[in-house]
């Protein structure tokens, strides 16, 4: 009988250890124009990869900055088609001195490998090739078909990444976008996340007089900007926490009673974040916990205010301008443009007078989510569980990944965040690492979900 691929990659452990040890010496720092030829090098070390292992039509496309890689796999007639994201660019090293090895020089110390992009992205990207690879040697084929993109910008903030989903549309169509570029739980606890909030941003100017005032001279007789401001700002929550600003909620779904299930299996102990905070209570919209207020429910909060004296001792003025930088975090439905006007609205009706106020735009990202019960979530989690031997735990994350709201808005497919790297593993900072544990199960647990999704898509 031929040979598992749970054997096969087994029996080619150590061989595949040496081989990312290779992928991981290629210093990929995006950031920097002195690394441009090594991420270069990274990429095409990716193209003479997918080729090796069979995947076809590989190329290293140029965008404006550094190159996508492009690979796939055409052949599994009647079963869906699965595109694998992934970035082989890393984050610059400094402070290099705090590194106890040396960041391009890979050690395996503990069960775990020491390298910059050994968990961000470079070894999760590598084990979609290792598994990839698995099957063609063990089954001659693949179960599902597979288009691949490596990007080497997502640490610099995909500048050319929307603008080439765009130009690829057709290349990349797929039914379903797998991303391995997040963390588990915890160790020995996998999870697959299924949502992400969006964001809108603004800043607020009021302005008053046309230069700062004596407040002895003219302090109660013109508005003064600063409380103005404060007046607006203090109009967007009621005292609990609630936002108040009309049409708000209006889009934003209660959490279902299947999600309230899946909640219970994220372990979250209120009391503990308090503690670790050092705050009296943890505060927020009442009748939630702590993860549904900042993973389910949208946010607006003051991430910046300034006006007036800010210098020691006292000056009697008063400002003439004040100013606020809000952001809101969305979820889904919510789109962020219609929430600005929202915002614009809002503080147009809550103008005090005698004031002028200016209103600019930030950054605005879509939110993101993928079905809870959709089946390629639901396939991702049964192949977690068969290899960790531990029920899966299916979250919504605070933040905002971009890339996942260009894949979106662009190629309007369920995406999967199927990651397994540990928060703990140092992204970004020096002794990023990686647990071996996770390296070898990642890559049985993706074999499994690619066998398990040509079933159930
Ligand atoms: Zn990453």
């Amino acid at each position: 009988m031929a040979q598992s691929f749970q054997q096969y990659l087994e029996t080619h452990q150590s061989e595949n250890l040496e081989q990312l040890k290779e992928f991981l010496k290629i210093p990929s720092i995006s950031a920097l124009s002195e690394n441009k030829g090594d991420v270069l090098k990274a990429a095409e070390w990716l193209r003479d990869e997918l080729t090796r292992i069979g995947l076809e039509h590989v190329q290293v496309l140029k965008t404006k900055g550094h190159p996508v890689v492009y690979g796939d796999w055409l052949h599994a007639e009647n079963k869906p088609t699965v595109l694998i994201y992934g970035h082989y660019d890393v984050q610059p090293v400094d402070p290099l001195n705090l590194w106890e090895t040396p960041p391009f020089d890979p050690e395996v110390r503990d069960g775990k490998i020491y390298a910059r992009g050994a968990s961000d992205d470079k070894g999760q990207v590598f084990m979609h090739i290792k598994a990839l690879e698995a099957l063609f040697q063990t089954d001659g084929k693949l179960p599902v078909n597979v288009k691949i993109i490596f990007e080497g910008e997502e640490e610099i903030g995909s500048p050319n990444l929307p603008i080439f989903l765009q130009s690829h549309k057709e290349m990349l169509q797929a039914d379903v976008l797998v991303i391995s570029d997040t963390d588990m739980l915890d160790k020995g606890k996998p999870s697959i996340c299924y949502g992400l909030r969006g964001l809108t941003g603004l800043q607020i100017d009021v302005k008053g007089a046309n230069s700062d005032l004596h407040s002895g001279s003219f302090g109660g007789g013109v508005q003064n900007p600063a409380h103005a401001l404060v007046e607006i700002l203090a109009s967007f929550h009621d005292s609990e926490g609630r936002i108040l600003v009309e049409g708000f909620y209006d889009k934003v779904e209660e959490i279902t009673e299947e999600e309230k299930k899946a909640i219970a299996q994220v372990p979250s102990d209120d009391e503990k974040i308090r503690q670790e905070l050092g705050v009296p209570e943890l505060f927020g919209e009442p009748g939630y916990s702590f993860y549904e207020r900042t993973s389910y429910r949208p946010t607006l909060e003051i991430n910046g205010m300034y006006s007036g004296f800010q210098g020691e001792g006292i000056k009697t003025v008063l400002p003439n301008t004040a100013t606020a930088k809000i952001t809101c975090r969305l979820v889904p439905n919510q789109d962020p443009a219609e929430i600005f006007q929202l915002l614009v609205k809002h503080i147009e009706n809550h103008k005090p007078k005698g004031v002028t106020v200016q209103i600019t735009p930030f950054d605005q990202g879509s939110p993101f989510l993928t079905p809870f019960d959709h089946p390629a979530i639901q396939s991702a989690g049964r192949a977690c569980e068969k290899v960790y031997g531990t029920k899966v735990a299916y979250t919504r994350s605070g933040g905002s990944i971009p890339i996942v709201a260009d894949f979106n808005e662009t190629l309007n497919i369920p995406v999967v965040l199927l990651g397994f790297a540990l928060a703990s593993e140092n992204f970004h900072a020096p002794n990023e690492h990686f647990h071996l544990e996770n390296f070898y199960k990642g890559m049985e647990t993706l074999c499994h979900y690619w066998y398990d999704l040509a079933e159930s898509l």
